[in-house]
């Protein structure tokens, strides 16, 4: 394929572009420690380039007309399924991205349910800590999502999930890890329960699926684990594959075909989509599909045992800050860092605050809001660390910065509730209770916290809208974030 050289038009559209992403975040580096998964490999994003490149004119709709896309999706669910320890009954999927893979395992269990004489509203039950993915499914396709509460730490019991399983449970969901806290769910004990109860048990590996099978000295959690019908692992995460790629295997062919949407009543074409879109780019799996033949296991091991070397570093390094400590016991190149309550309370260090005093100092940790579980005990607030292969290169820098931030914030109380609450619009919480708030009102609401300005930007200390998320009830701070999101991408008058 030869490039067609670019009319001067073309080129100032592509000038405007590189000047509108001068404002984004680094992608590259390691300074944001969410969001993005750099291999620190130049070459793999030139191979992904260029295989997006040649996939672009392709429509991923009809592996038929395209049989490009079925060979390069065998070739990935293969290369998956050999990786979670799957045998030839493992078959599976590519998605879009972690969410869509979630949700198909939730819409695949939900009609198998029903399939096998299931009535009324099924039940989902999994631990607090389960992805959000989860909430989204169960409002989509129409279950209930049972929350199991977890300790201080982020785990849960298996026997106190095991205990909520019945005839109405269309799905048990565990995580390998679950985001939040990089906790391992203890998978076996509640895949083998659920096997005998005759309910499918899917594993979420979205974030942990392309890195825990090198990572080495994990309880087993994938398809070697009997009672698993499912696990879904994101290529656009520890795959390095850019955005828009996820696996979603099932154990059984039939339980496969479940995911399958297909209609051939209406005056068009057939339909037969194993996945939520219709027309898609075929690009996202080319990437994905060509980083994956380029890594092979020994380059995904290798880069997984630099990020196994960088998280343990970075734990010590946490450890060892006067005020904070790390949650749990995280299983994977993530974790969550919480205040140490051991220590005096002039001692302590809010992770608000330090995210903040971090963030300052150029790099960018995961705020995450405590919230209270359903059985009424409080989750704390923590910051959230993805670390990817290319943490291991800046560690130093990383580390300074991540005790000179401690330093700044120590002893800082945290924003309290009601100084968050008082900066509140008078009768916004009433508005909230009375059946939502308008578009207007929530517009004047988030002015009133100095939010929402022009560009999106948001306030450079984040901790007191941290605090109001915590103290609001979360149907106003969903509807004022919902308002908060649109606004950006609402066209001036
Ligand atoms: C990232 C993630 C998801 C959702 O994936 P997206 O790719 O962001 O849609 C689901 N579950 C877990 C555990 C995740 O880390």
């Amino acid at each position: 394929m030869t490039a067609t050289p670019l009319s001067p038009e073309s080129n100032a559209i592509l000038d405007r572009l590189r000047l509108l992403r001068e404002a984004d975040a680094p992608t590259h580096g390691g300074r944001v420690l969410s969001y993005v998964y750099d291999s620190g490999l130049a070459e793999l994003d030139e191979l992904a380039a260029q295989a997006i490149r040649i996939m672009q004119p392709v429509n991923g709709l009809d592996p038929t007309t395209f049989p490009s896309v079925a060979t390069m999706e065998r070739e990935v669910v293969g290369f998956a399924r050999r990786m979670l320890h799957g045998d030839d009954a493992v078959v599976g999927s590519v998605t879009s991205g972690g969410t869509e893979s979630c949700l198909l395992a939730v819409k695949t269990a939900r009609d198998l349910w029903r399939a096998e004489g299931g009535v009324g509203v099924p039940r989902i039950v999994a631990p607090v800590t389960v992805h959000a993915a989860f909430h989204k499914a169960a409002h989509y396709f129409g279950l209930e999502l049972d929350l199991v509460p977890v300790g201080p730490d982020g785990s849960v019991a298996a026997d106190d999930l095991i205990g909520r399983l019945s005839a109405d449970v269309a799905l048990v969901v565990v995580s390998a890890p679950a985001y939040p806290h990089a906790s391992l769910d203890p998978i076996e004990e509640i895949a083998a329960a659920a096997s005998v109860a005759g309910i499918p048990c899917h594993v979420d590996a979205c974030i942990g699926g392309w890195a825990l099978p090198w990572w080495g000295g994990v309880p087993r959690w994938d398809f070697a684990v009997e009672g698993v019908t499912s696990i879904s692992a994101d290529l656009h995460k520890y795959g390095y594959a850019p955005k828009g790629a996820s696996v979603l295997l099932h154990r059984g062919l039939d339980r496969h075909r479940a995911q399958y949407f297909a209609t051939t009543r209406w005056p068009g074409y057939p339909v037969v989509n194993p996945t939520m879109m219709g027309s898609k780019s075929a690009g996202s799996l080319a990437a994905a599909w060509a980083i994956i033949e380029r890594l092979e296991e020994e380059s995904f091991a290798e880069l997984t045992a630099s990020m196994r070397r960088a998280t343990e570093t970075l734990r010590e390094v946490v450890d060892g800050i006067e005020g904070l400590r790390v949650v749990g016991s995280p299983v994977g190149p993530l974790f969550a860092v919480e205040t140490d309550v051991a220590a005096a309370a002039a001692r302590q260090v809010d992770p608000h605050h330090w995210a903040d005093a971090v963030r300052q100092r150029g790099w960018l940790l995961q705020q995450q809001p405590g919230i209270v579980q359903p059985n009424g005990v409080r989750l704390s607030k923590t910051t959230h660390l993805t670390i990817t292969p290319v943490t291991e290169s800046v560690l130093e820098e990383l580390g300074a910065a991540l005790r000179a931030g401690a330093d700044e914030v120590r002893g800082v109380p945290a924003v309290a509730a009601h100084d968050a609450l008082a900066s509140l619009p008078a009768g916004v919480l009433a508005a909230a209770g009375a059946g939502g708030m308008d578009s207007q009102t929530a517009a004047s609401v988030l002015q009133g916290l100095g939010l929402g300005g022009a560009g999106g930007a948001l306030p450079d200390r984040m901790a007191p809208v941290l605090s109001l998320m915590e103290a609001l009830p979360p149907e106003v701070t969903e509807r004022l974030l919902i308002e908060l999101l649109a606004r950006l991408v609402e066209p001036s008058a």
